[in-house]
Parts: structure tokens; sequence; C-alpha cells
């Protein structure tokens, strides 16, 4: 029987080995994991591990029943194809067929690496390493308005520490949401007590404040670092595998890469998208679920459909629930159901009267008929759309 490695022991890897075993494969599964603990789900680790209302986020899964076998604490460093060889920090491992499934790393601030007090969010360790920090209640500053220094700041709000977050565009998630759709965000930092400062760069951090670029110093018992990751592929650079603009693994439509025998899944991988005609580089917690159950079906040679998926994830923060299903880039209109104002409201993005992204706050009746929707590319009316009392229908 071959022997299949999955290098990465996140959700991808994990999805990856388990999806093989429940599609009959009978071969060799080993799942190899830099980390030392059992392999666990990350969102927990920004919301309730981080506040210690659970303990951790295992994930509920008897590798050895399945007959997984699991090699934790063990870093893939080369991959020399040509041998069907993978290098690691304990000697070299043979392949049949090998998963890279090695997701992001956080990017650290420039010249913050080693400074004490400051801290990234990625892992069990730095979520474990955090909690104290929020039950001594400190000064905390947050570095980045994004989807992780949003619901960090939310959970040291509700620890009760003094919030300050540093972003330096003109508001929330620049990088995600279009201005007026982040616009109605921004007031709710201040309604949970967090000071969200705009425009504003770290010039350097101190012992106990950061020194902003217009010279103000913010007291900073911690400082946490959200200001986005990159596909941690290091290991992978010298195979002769293709890499894109990200560092991130080039995979084609059903998650194989360049280098034979070989796939990449989950946040280390970008894939063509034809719904969207545009290469995608998801970096959410579905696309880990759905692209494995791609990739096992090709191992076993199942020749399965495209991988293409509508990409969809969620936030909790501030008290709201947020979920944005599908991808607007190449929207033509928008249409706003309810009042952004209020507590629960949702925007549509159509491109030629049909519905491909839709972001709903407290809506999740919408985000459920919105993504079948934009999965049947059915003709939508705007005008019927725009009533919230109404459900999301087709025209
Ligand atoms: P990862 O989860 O990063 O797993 C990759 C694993 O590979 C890691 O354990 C890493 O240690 C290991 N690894 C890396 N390099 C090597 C190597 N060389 N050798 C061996 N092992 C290696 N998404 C949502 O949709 N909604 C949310 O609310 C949400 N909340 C999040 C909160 C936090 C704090 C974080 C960090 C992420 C959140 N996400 C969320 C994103 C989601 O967790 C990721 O998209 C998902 O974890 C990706 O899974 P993955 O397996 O591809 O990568």
């Amino acid at each position: 029987a071959r022997r299949v490695v999955v290098v990465g022991a996140g959700m991808a890897g994990v999805q990856t080995a388990v999806a093989l075993r429940e599609q009959g494969f009978t071969g060799g599964v080993t799942l190899i994991g830099a980390e030392p603990h059992q392999p666990y789900d990350r969102p927990p680790l920004s919301k309730a591990v981080l506040l210690g209302k659970a303990e951790g986020s295992a994930f509920d899964v008897d590798f050895e029943a399945l007959g997984i076998e699991l090699q934790l604490g063990r870093e893939a460093l080369g991959l020399r194809p040509e041998d069907h060889e993978l290098d690691t920090d304990s000697g070299p491992v043979p392949y049949d067929v090998l998963v890279a499934a090695t997701g992001a790393e956080p990017i650290q601030l420039p010249g913050a690496e080693g400074v004490p007090g400051v801290h990234l969010l990625r892992t069990l360790d730095d979520a474990e390493r955090l909690r104290p920090v929020l039950a001594q209640q400190h000064d905390i500053v947050v570095v980045g308005a994004g989807w992780i220094g949003a619901e960090f700041a939310t959970a040291a709000r509700e620890a009760g520490c003094a919030v300050t977050v540093v972003e330096a565009a003109d508001r929330p998630l620049a990088g995600a949401l279009p201005a007026e759709v982040a616009a109605p965000m921004t007031a709710w930092y201040g309604d949970s007590g967090a000071r969200l400062l705009t425009h504003a760069r770290v010039e350097r951090i101190e012992p106990g404040a950061v020194v902003l670029d217009n010279g103000s110093r913010v007291p900073a018992g911690a400082v946490v670092v959200g200001i986005g990751a990159r596909p941690a592929t290091a290991w992978l650079v010298g195979s002769g595998i293709a890499l894109g603009a990200h560092q991130e693994v080039l995979a084609d439509n059903h998650l194989r890469t360049s280098l034979p025998d070989v796939y990449a899944v989950g946040d280390c991988a970008s894939f063509p998208s034809g719904r969207y005609e545009a290469r995608l580089l998801v970096h959410h917690w579905d696309n880990a679920l759905q692209g494995p159950r791609t990739v096992a079906a090709n191992i076993i040679g199942e020749a399965p459909a495209a991988y293409d998926p509508v990409p969809y994830f969620w936030s909790e923060q501030f008290g709201r629930f947020v979920q944005y299903v599908g991808h607007h880039a190449t929207a033509d209109a928008t249409v706003w159901r309810g009042d952004p104002e209020g507590a629960a409201w949702t925007v549509c993005w159509l491109r030629e009267g049909r519905l491909v992204a839709l972001l709903a706050v407290g809506r999740p009746r919408d985000l459920a008929q919105g993504r079948k929707l934009i999965e049947s590319g059915a003709p939508m009316n705007p005008e019927l759309l725009a009533d919230a009392s109404r459900p999301l229908k087709a025209a």
C-alpha cells in the first residue's frame, strides 16, 4: 500500500488524514506537526480559550483508531522530490504522496522580535502566554485592526483591560472590506470601550509604552501584534516547488502542486477559482475543512470535480457575529439590507445582477440563504433584496 505523508497538523492536515480514511484509503498515513500539542483548532484561541472559558480546543479525533500515525514536535526542513523524501529535524521520511498543510505564520512588527511584552496570536502557546496578561488587566496596545486585532481587543475589553488599537490605515479591516462597509465597524471599538487610533503607526516599543509616529506615547503593559500572516513555506524553498507572490504554494484546481505527487491545502496554498476567475489565497477555517476532501479524493484516484468553493468565514467581535461568504472583488453593485448603525444588517455584492458575496452582521439566516444563491448563481432583484424584512430570495 502507498504511504501518504501530511506535513502540518493543523485543521487542513488533520482533515486530510481523516478524509483519506473516510474515503477508504488503506495505505499508510503519517501526520507530522511541528507543535508539541495534540492537534487543535485555532478559532477558539482568540475567543473562549483566550478568556479561559475553555481549557483547550483539541480536535475530537481518535488518530490511533483511524490508523493515522501522529508525529508531533517534528519539523519539516526540506523536500527532495526526486528522491520522494521529506527532510525533518529528526531525519528523512520517505513518501509516495506528500501533502503540504503547514498553514501560515503571523507577521511580526519590524524591530519587535524578542522584545519583552510583545505578543503574537497564532498558537496555543501564544494564547496561554496571553491569558495571564488579560487576567492581570494590563494596559494593552493592539497593533492592527484586522480580524485578529478586533477579536483580541474584544477579549481584552471583556477581561477589563484598557485597550488601544493602533491601525495604520484610515479604518478597520482596510485590507479586507471596502471603506463603506468597514465604516460602521469603526464605532464598535469605541462602543466596547476600546480606543481606535487610525492613521497611526508604531515608531518604537519602550518598556511600558508604545511610541507612535506622531510622537505620542500610549501606555502598554503588553503589545499584541495582529498585522497579518504569511504562508509557512520556508521549508519548501529550494525544493523546486512553484511559490506565488505571497510565498504560498501555487496549487492547481485539484490542489496539486508543480511537483509530482505533492498536494497543498489550507492557509499555505492558493488555488485558481473558476467561479471568481482569480487565484485565491484564503486564510480561513472553512477552506481548511473543504480543501482536504478534494485532496483525499485525488490521492485515492477518484478524479473529483475541480476545487471551486464559495469561500466562507466568520468572526466574533464586540458582541457581534460577523459572517462573510463569497468574493466581492469583481462586484459591480452593492445592496444594503438593514441599518448599518443598528445591531443587525447585511451587505450584498452583485455582479451582472447575480449575488457574488455577502457580509452579514447578526443575520445568520441571510448568510445561509445567500450562500445558496451565490452557489446557484440565480438572478436577483435588487429592490426586493434591499427589503430586510423579506427573506433573501432569487428574483
Ligand atoms: P494552521 O492552522 O496554521 O496549521 C498548520 C500547522 O502546521 C501548524 O500547527 C504549524 O505548527 C505546522 N507547521 C508549520 N510549519 C511546519 C513545518 N515546517 N513542519 C511541521 N509542521 C509545521 N478562521 C475563520 O474562518 N473564523 C475564525 O473565527 C477564525 N479565528 C481565528 C483565530 C485565530 C487566533 C487564528 C490564528 C486563526 C483564526 N482563523 C479563523 C483562521 C483559521 O484558524 C485558519 O484558516 C486555519 O487554522 C488554517 O488551517 P491550516 O491547517 O491550513 O493551518
